[in-house]
């Protein structure tokens, strides 16, 4: 058998495409690679089967979406690629980076963006995935996790419900019954994508609660936010008949504080509790002082002493 020591570059390519049919990805980006130096360019099917392999182990990296979209705009002589024994259609493939791009940056910019814009620009997104990609399974996922569960359908309940999510957060410091509204859709969205809406309904509760509050008399709504339980003894002869409006406390161990009391009350302990640390250290420090002066005493006692003998 003639043993051939420089292969070409469509040898290269070929020999690439099996290895990938194994699912030996390295080897193959290796030969891909080396076919592209030899006779391919930047602008063909080898350069964006390395922009898949190099995405293959990397599908929450933005920048490996980012290569494989530019990989993918500049081939202009297919509009499929293949990888293994899969079909890979350009055009849905550039849909799927362009999507999962955008997701990617809103998810990230938590930061930057107030929570009821990134909310309008998270349902904006939902409804390109809804329109552009339906009912179709994303094709990275299916391609390199074998996960053909989620389609451009559930990622637009996921982002929908994310995006009612945000909002609520975004709101409900202002107003809570507005972002237990939020919640109730966001319920809705994760119950349709069959996912657990537990959490949402516990928040849409806590949001719609109102009490009064036990120290200054306020009505105060959304708990956990605006008021909250606080542990005291609040025996059943206090019982509190005068505000009948909402409640006042949560069985006999806890009573319910509004934030502006709550808040008064904590910071003004926590000064107290910092005057008394202060204080200590300094009579800690005055102490070490002392016990120190005495030591240096003694030993020069214990020196003098010893020069005696
Ligand atoms: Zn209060």
């Amino acid at each position: 058998m003639a043993f051939k020591l420089f292969k070409n570059g469509d040898e290269l390519y070929d020999d690439s495409q099996e290895l990938i049919k194994r699912g030996e990805f390295d080897k193959a980006r290796d030969y891909l690679i080396k076919s592209i130096d030899k006779e391919g360019g930047t602008d063909d099917v080898a350069a964006v089967q390395v922009a898949l392999i190099d995405l293959s182990d990397r599908l929450s990296s933005m920048q490996a979406y980012q290569n494989l979209l530019t990989t993918l705009e500049r081939l202009t002589s297919a509009t499929t690629v293949q990888f293994g024994l899969e079909t890979i259609d350009v055009a849905e493939m550039k849909t799927e980076c362009e999507l999962t791009i955008r997701k990617m940056t809103l998810l990230s910019s938590g930061d930057r963006t107030s929570g009821m814009e990134r909310g309008q620009q998270l349902i904006a997104l939902a409804q390109d995935f809804q329109s552009r990609i339906g009912d179709r399974s994303l094709i990275a996922l299916s391609l390199f996790r074998k996960d053909t569960s989620v389609t451009g359908t559930t990622e637009f309940y996921n982002l929908m419900a994310l995006a009612y999510e945000i909002m609520a957060d975004a709101t409900v410091g202002e107003n809570p019954s507005q972002a237990a509204e939020y919640q109730q859709i966001a319920a809705g969205y994760r119950q349709q994508n069959g996912q657990s809406a537990e959490e949402n309904l516990r928040r849409v509760r806590e949001y719609s609660a109102t009490c009064t509050c036990w120290i200054c008399g306020r009505i105060a709504t959304g708990e956990g936010i605006n008021f909250y339980a606080a542990p005291a003894e609040a025996p059943k002869s206090l019982e509190d008949k005068a505000s009948a409006a909402a409640a006042s406390r949560e069985g006999y161990d806890h009573i319910y504080v509004c934030k502006a009391c709550y808040t008064a009350i904590s910071n003004r302990s926590d000064e107290i509790a910092n005057e008394y640390y202060q204080q200590s250290m300094r009579e800690m420090m005055a102490m070490e002082a002392r016990l120190q002066a005495e030591i240096a005493a003694l030993q020069s006692q214990i020196a003098f002493a010893r020069m005696g003998r």
